[in-house]
């Protein structure tokens, strides 16, 4: 129980990656936000962990990329829970598309999801972490913001960004004992991967020295591990979940 008596605010715990981090911080004694663009996933996700410890946690509907409303929503979690210990950057999207034919609609939707989504939960919590002179901010990023992919300039850049946000923010809040860390995974068996052709997701298994997708109950682990008291003298790094690609 290595998160009890702390709070773990999730953004795109609905589902896939996002659910598995909320569950794995839920397991080990967490009180979660769980935080969906739909209510019906957020509810989905609280009512899970909560059938298995009564009032751990709450769902909270909101478009991360709206900065007025997340600040909103943040108001409310640290009403509902009185602190935040941990905050997990984790709702994304895709748009694909070859440059020459993206739209500027897709641009701007993954850009304000992925990058802009995150910049806004930070001030929604930071100045509660620096108070308790005590936090933990992990990035969910991707090895594409590491190692690019063609029909993924938006999410390419979003998740590079999210990088170097992650280490500026690692550098201003240092001295307030925040530690703020990126995780790149690689493939991941969700929603967001279903979607690829069977012969791609061949072809992607072949390019993986481990041969497999990971499951997202691998991405959590590495952050159960990043929000943990082991992890206290790390920050400002990127941890590739990838299964060998990145190396
Ligand atoms: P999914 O598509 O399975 O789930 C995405 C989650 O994000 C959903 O819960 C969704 O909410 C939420 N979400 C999307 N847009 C918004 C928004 N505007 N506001 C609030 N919530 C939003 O994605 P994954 O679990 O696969 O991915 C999670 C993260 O991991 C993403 O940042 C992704 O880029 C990253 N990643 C994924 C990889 C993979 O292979 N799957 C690889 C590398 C990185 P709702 O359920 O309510 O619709």
């Amino acid at each position: 129980m290595r998160f009890e008596g702390q709070t773990a605010v999730v953004t795109g715990a609905g589902r896939g990656i996002g659910h598995a981090i909320a569950v794995r911080l839920a397991n080990e004694g967490a009180r979660i936000a769980s935080v969906s663009r739909t209510s019906d996933n957020a509810e989905k996700t609280a009512a899970e962990i909560n059938s298995k410890r009564a009032d751990s946690a709450r769902a909270y509907a909101v478009d991360v990329g709206d900065h007025a409303a997340v600040q909103k929503i943040g108001e409310s979690i640290l009403r509902d829970f009185g602190r935040v210990d941990i905050l997990v950057n984790n709702a994304g999207i895709t748009r694909d598309a070859f440059s020459v034919r993206m739209s500027p609609t897709d641009w701007d939707a993954v850009l304000n999801t992925n990058l802009k989504g995150a910049f806004n939960f930070v001030q929604a919590v930071q100045r509660a972490m620096t108070r308790q002179r005590n936090g933990r901010i992990i990035n969910i990023s991707s090895i594409i913001g590491i190692i690019g992919n063609a029909g993924q300039t938006n999410y390419a850049a979003s998740k590079a960004g999210l990088i170097g946000f992650t280490k500026s923010l690692a550098r201003e809040l240092a001295s307030r004992n925040i530690t703020v860390n990126a995780i790149a995974p690689g493939y991941v068996a969700t929603d967001m991967t279903s979607a690829l052709t069977e012969d791609v997701q061949k072809f992607l298994q072949e390019k993986i020295p481990l041969k497999r997708v990971a499951q997202p109950e691998e991405i959590a682990a590495a952050v159960a591990f990043l929000a943990s008291a082991e992890a206290s003298y790390i920050t400002g790094q990127v941890l590739c979940v990838d299964g060998g690609i990145v190396m």
